[in-house]
């Protein structure tokens, strides 16, 4: 289960996620197939279309008139962040914790596999932050989470483990200390 753990000396917040670990990881070193050589369709992808059941439930679906998806914003299966994690708050002596409560979603932005954001239709890449921020509202609502943070990384030196674009959410029950600062 994962916790959050403040740093003492910088009051910085610092997730302690193990499951991370488990993650599955495309990019080796040797197999780094640029974009425009990918395939269209992957078997073994989760985010593709096809291979629904290898992600958790989606909690929004964008479909096209066809009935087909557009995007799919699942709970990452490798989450820095759980809902089944407690949301208490302990402190002893100086140091202060939290339980991991929260969410980390994970926005598959288009069914094809070989595509990046930079290379969507304006209207993808609206429906893209639009669904987001549904999300985002939807999950405001719950008291006990204090930040909202989109993000995307892109490619395998920003950290991404797999191919299909896809960009990322993680709510948190705390406010990171660089944001409390700013605010
Ligand atoms: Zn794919």
């Amino acid at each position: 289960m994962p916790e959050i753990r403040q740093n003492i000396a910088t009051k910085e917040w610092v997730i302690i996620a193990t499951e991370r670990a488990k993650r599955p990881e495309d990019f080796t070193a040797e197999q780094r197939t640029p974009t425009h050589l990918r395939p269209p369709h992957v078997a073994t992808c989760p985010f593709c279309p096809g291979n629904e059941a290898m992600t958790p439930p989606p909690s929004l679906v964008r479909t096209a008139a066809d009935g087909s998806w557009q995007q799919r914003i699942v709970p990452n299966k490798f989450g820095a962040l759980s809902p089944a994690a407690p949301a208490v708050r302990l402190e002893e002596g100086v140091a202060r914790m939290t339980g991991g409560y929260g969410f980390h979603d994970v926005l598959i932005e288009s069914p094809l596999h070989n595509t990046t954001t930079a290379l969507l239709a304006p209207e993808e890449v609206a429906a893209t932050l639009s669904a987001l921020r549904d999300r985002a509202r939807e999950l405001a609502r719950d008291e006990r989470i204090a930040q909202i943070i989109p993000f995307k990384n892109h490619g395998e030196s920003a950290g991404t483990s797999l191919e299909h674009p896809h960009c990322q959410m993680v709510s948190l029950p705390i406010v990171p200390s660089h944001i409390r600062q700013r605010l």
